[in-house]
C-alpha cells in the first residue's frame, strides 16, 4: 500500500496523485460548528490556477483510466471499500466536527459512502449497453457506454462524505477523471477520502480534489473547455445559474437541489409510527438534509393529537456537541444558516403562523461555543405562507391542518420543489393514490422523507432535480455517453432496406 502523508494541522489540495499547495498560498481555518475552539484544521483557500492544474492531470489521466477495463477499475473502488471500513471510526469523527451532525448519523453517512462505492464497484461488471436485432441480414447492432472525459462534481456541505462519494464513484468506474470540489465550509472527509482512493491504488491524476470557494474554484471549473460534465448538489440559486452557463458551453450536467418536503397523516394512520418518523425527518441532522421533513399535513379528526405529540418530542431532543454521548441534535452548520433558521421564524410569525415551541438561539454555557438552536414547531400553517413555500433547511416544521386526502395531496403539491414525500395511513388505495399525485422524485409509505439507498435512483422533480437521477445505474449513466454500432458482417455492398 502507497503512503501519503498530510500534516494533521494544515492540508494541501489532491492533485495529480499528490498533495500539492495551493497556488494562492492562502489557506481558512475550518472549525467545528458545536465547538468554534476546536479547530478541524487548515483547509486550501485555492484559486482558478489550482482548478487548472487539476483539470490538466485529470485530462493527462484519462486516457489510461478510460483504457482500463472497468472490471478493473471496479476492482480499485472494491479496495477503497476495504479501506474505508477500517477507517469508519476517523471518518465519522471527523465528519462530525466539520458538520456538527452527532456521531451516530456521521456514522450512519459514512456507511452510506461506503455502500455506494461497493454498489459501483460491482457496476464494473455491468455497465451495460444493449444488443438489439438489426433489420439488415448479417449485421450486428449494439451500443457501447463510454466515458465522458474530465468530469466537475460539486457538492455541498450538509453531506460532505456520502455526496462526494456518490458523484465520485460512478464516475470513476465509467472511466472518467475527476476534479472534485467540496463545499469550502466542509472539505475533510472529502479529503479523507481522496487519501483513501490514493492508498487503494488509483492511478495518479484520476482522482482530484481542490478546496476553495464556489466563487473561485467553483466557476473556473464550470466554464473550463477540458470539463466535459458537472455534477452539481446545492442551492437553487447556485444550480440554477450554473445549470445556465452548463447550456452554453452544451456541456452534460445535473443539479440536485433543494426541498420542502411533506408527510401526510391521515386519521386512519398509526399515530405513534408517524410522529417518530416525523421528528426523525424533521430533527435529524438539525434539519439540515435536502430530504429533511419540513411541513406535516394532518387530517382535522387527529391534527391536535399529532401536534401533541410533535411538540413534546421536539421538547425532549437534547441538543448539544454530537461528539459527546446522549446528544440528539447537534448545531447549525454556520452563523449564517443559523441567522437563516431565526430569520424564518421570525417570517413564520409575522405571516400568522402559531409558534409552538423552539425558535430561540440556545444561549449559555458550551452553547455559546456553537450554533445551536432550538426544534421548533409552527401550527395554523397555509399553503401560501413562505414557511411553507420556502426551504429553511434548518430544525423546523410547519404543520397544516387538512379534511380530505385531495386536500393533503394539493398541499403537498403546492411548493416549487419536488424531492421527497411520505404518507402514514393503514389504507393501501389511499398510499396509492398519494404515490400516483405525488410530484416528487421520492414516495414513502409509513417511513420518514428521509433516506436513499445505493441501488435506487435519487433524485427530485419540479425545481429540485435537472439531469439525470443519482446512484443506481442512472447515476453511472449520467457520467457515459452512448455510441449505436452497426456491425456489417456480409463483406459486400449493399443498400440498406429497411421495410
Ligand atoms: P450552495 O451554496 O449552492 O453550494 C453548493 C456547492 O456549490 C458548494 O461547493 C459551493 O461552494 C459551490 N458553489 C457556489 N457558488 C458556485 C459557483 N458560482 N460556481 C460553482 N460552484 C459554486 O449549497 P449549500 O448551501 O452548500 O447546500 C445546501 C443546499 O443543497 C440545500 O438547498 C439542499 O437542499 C441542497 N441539497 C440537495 C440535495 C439533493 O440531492 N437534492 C442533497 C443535499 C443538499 P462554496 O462551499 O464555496 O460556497
Amino acid at each position: 500500500m502507497r503512503k501519503l502523508q498530510q500534516s494533521p494541522e494544515r492540508f494541501e489540495n489532491y492533485i495529480g496523485g499528490q498533495w500539492v499547495p495551493p497556488a494562492t498560498g492562502e489557506y481558512a481555518p475550518n472549525r467545528n460548528p458545536a465547538d468554534l475552539d476546536d479547530v478541524v484544521g487548515h483547509y486550501p483557500a485555492s484559486g482558478a490556477k489550482d482548478a487548472q492544474a487539476a483539470i490538466q492531470a485529470a485530462k493527462d489521466a484519462f486516457g489510461g483510466w478510460a483504457g482500463t477495463p472497468a472490471p478493473s477499475r471496479g476492482r480499485i473502488l472494491a479496495k477503497a471499500v476495504e479501506i474505508f471500513r477500517s477507517r469508519i471510526d476517523e471518518l465519522a469523527r471527523a465528519l462530525c466536527r466539520e458538520e456538527g451532525k452527532t456521531l451516530a448519523e456521521s456514522r450512519g453517512e459514512v456507511m452510506k459512502g461506503i455502500n455506494l462505492f461497493e454498489f459501483y464497484a460491482g457496476e464494473g461488471f455491468r455497465l451495460r449497453g444493449k444488443t438489439v436485432p438489426s433489420e439488415m441480414p448479417k449485421t450486428l447492432t449494439f451500443t457501447l457506454r463510454q466515458p465522458l472525459g474530465v468530469v466537475a462534481l460539486i457538492t455541498p456541505w450538509n453531506f460532505p462524505f456520502a455526496i462526494p462519494a456518490w458523484k465520485s464513484a460512478p464516475a470513476l468506474v465509467a472511466g472518467n477523471t475527476v476534479v472534485l470540489k467540496p463545499a469550502s465550509g466542509t472539505p475533510a472527509t472529502a479529503m479523507l477520502m481522496a487519501k483513501v482512493l490514493h492508498d487503494a491504488g488509483l492511478p495518479k491524476g484520476v482522482f482530484n480534489l481542490v478546496a476553495g470557494s464556489g466563487g473561485s474554484v467553483g466557476n473556473a471549473l464550470v466554464d473550463h473547455p477540458d470539463v466535459k460534465a458537472v455534477s452539481f448538489t446545492g442551492s437553487n440559486a447556485t444550480g440554477m445559474a450554473l445549470n445556465e452557463r452548463c447550456a452554453r458551453r452544451g456541456i452534460r450536467v445535473t443539479c440536485e437541489m433543494g426541498g420542502k418536503n411533506p408527510v401526510v397523516v391521515l386519521q386512519d394512520a398509526d399515530l405513534d409510527l408517524a410522529c417518530t418518523g416525523i421528528l426523525q425527518g424533521a430533527f435529524g441532522s438539525t434539519g439540515q438534509r435536502c430530504t429533511a421533513t419540513s411541513r406535516v399535513i394532518v387530517q382535522r379528526p387527529v391534527s391536535q393529537q399529532v401536534i401533541d405529540a410533535l411538540v413534546d418530542g421536539a421538547r425532549r431532543l437534547k441538543v448539544g456537541n454530537g461528539l459527546n454521548a446522549g446528544i440528539d441534535m447537534g448545531p447549525a452548520v454556520d452563523e449564517a444558516q443559523l441567522k437563516t433558521d431565526l430569520r424564518y421564524i421570525e417570517v413564520g410569525q409575522s405571516e400568522g403562523a402559531k409558534l409552538l415551541t423552539g425558535g430561540r438561539q440556545l444561549k449559555g454555557g458550551d452553547y455559546d461555543k456553537g450554533y445551536f438552536i432550538e426544534p421548533t414547531v409552527f401550527t395554523g400553517v397555509e399553503p401560501g405562507m413562505r414557511i411553507h413555500q420556502e426551504e429553511i433547511f434548518g430544525p423546523v416544521i410547519a404543520i397544516i391542518e387538512v379534511d380530505t386526502l385531495d386536500e393533503a395531496v394539493d398541499a403537498a403539491n403546492a411548493v416549487e420543489f419536488g424531492l421527497a414525500s411520505s404518507i402514514y395511513t393503514r389504507d393501501a388505495n389511499a398510499a396509492m393514490s398519494f404515490i400516483e399525485r405525488s410530484e416528487v422524485g421520492m414516495v414513502h409509505v409509513n417511513n420518514p422523507t428521509v433516506g436513499g439507498e445505493a441501488q435506487l435512483p435519487f433524485g427530485g422533480w419540479k425545481s429540485t432535480g435537472i439531469g439525470e437521477r443519482e446512484m443506481s445505474e442512472e447515476g453511472a449513466e449520467f457520467f457515459t455517453q452512448l455510441k449505436t454500432v452497426f456491425f456489417d458482417y456480409t463483406g459486400q455492398a449493399r443498400q440498406s432496406k429497411i421495410y
